[in-house]
């Protein structure tokens, strides 16, 4: 595996790999990475030519200076992952390298963006685009691996790549998570011994809502899904839709849309984790 941190460096070496024909996969992430990541690095790795893992805790995406400064940070521990994952390169980009200048670019990205982490996190998503279209300009890979843990960022990098005809195909790969249920993060390195035992309640009161379609409208579960979760100590939710899993809308019907999904975002003491669950129709 290569390891690189400069945009001139890579871009060589890609130039080499496309002279002998090869397909490119990219998967971007903001490292401190788990066997979520390295999911979504296998899969890149089976189905390109060359995998390339960049690592970059992007500043534009960040609403919160505090999550930001927190957001850990495993350079080392990550490029041995990687290597253990089979990727042919690591890039580690620094801040002046992916935004010489400050990037002031306004992307619209339609309803998608209005619902959900839009409101909650002001921006964000316009970062999220920014740090992509960035990337995807530098690599031009032919395919990007994204999870579906971040199920609204995968609809709109979707939404982004057909609304600017940004020439890459997009990939979704399921949610990882722990034996016990709870959605693999970077930001579970975060909870005390305590809060990770409570973080669990997310996840069981996602899968045991499922249960619930037959008896219960979709204003009662999700009632029930919030009333499950803010009676546990330690976590407080902020958001949770049911939803329309294309057009991210809330649905008032389980028979309003073909595909369901409801989208979660929970304080765990201090930290904020989002889980979502798809409602299938029995
Ligand atoms: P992040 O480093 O958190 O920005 O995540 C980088 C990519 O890994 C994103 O496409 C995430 O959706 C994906 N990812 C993070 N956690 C998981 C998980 N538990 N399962 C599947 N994909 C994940």
């Amino acid at each position: 595996m290569k390891v690189f941190d400069k945009i001139a460096d890579v871009q060589n070496e890609i130039a080499q790999l496309r002279k002998q024909g090869k397909t490119i996969g990219l998967v971007p992430t903001m490292g401190a990475l788990h066997e979520g990541h390295l999911s979504l690095v296998k899969r890149c790795v089976a189905e390109n030519d060359v995998c390339i893992v960049d690592a970059f805790v992007n500043p534009t995406q960040f609403n919160n200076k505090t999550d930001y400064d927190k957001y850990p940070r495993t350079v080392e521990a990550d490029a041995k992952l990687l290597e253990g994952a089979g990727a042919a390169i690591a890039w580690f980009p620094t801040e002046s390298d992916i935004y010489p200048e400050p990037d002031t670019r306004v992307f619209n990205l339609g309803p998608l963006a209005e619902v959900m982490e839009g409101p909650a996190r002001p921006g964000h998503f316009n970062g999220v685009a920014q740090v992509l279209t960035r990337l995807f300009d530098i690599i031009k890979p032919d395919r990007a691996y994204f999870g579906e843990k971040d199920f609204q960022q995968l609809a709109i990098v979707r939404e982004l790549v057909k609304n600017y005809n940004i020439p890459v195909q997009i990939v979704g790969c399921p949610i990882v998570r722990e034996a016990d249920g709870l959605a693999l993060s970077s930001r579970n390195m975060r909870l005390s011994a305590d809060e990770r035992k409570h973080a669990l309640r997310i996840s069981k009161a996602l899968f045991e809502s499922l249960k619930k379609m037959d008896t219960m409208s979709v204003a009662e579960v999700r009632k029930w899904v919030c009333d499950e979760i803010n009676s546990e100590p330690c976590l407080e939710v902020e958001y949770f839709e049911i939803s329309n899993s294309l057009t991210l809308q809330p649905v008032e019907n389980w028979s309003d849309a073909e595909n369901i999904v409801g989208c979660i975002t929970v304080y765990c003491g201090e930290v904020r984790l989002i889980d979502n669950i798809q409602y299938k129709k029995a």
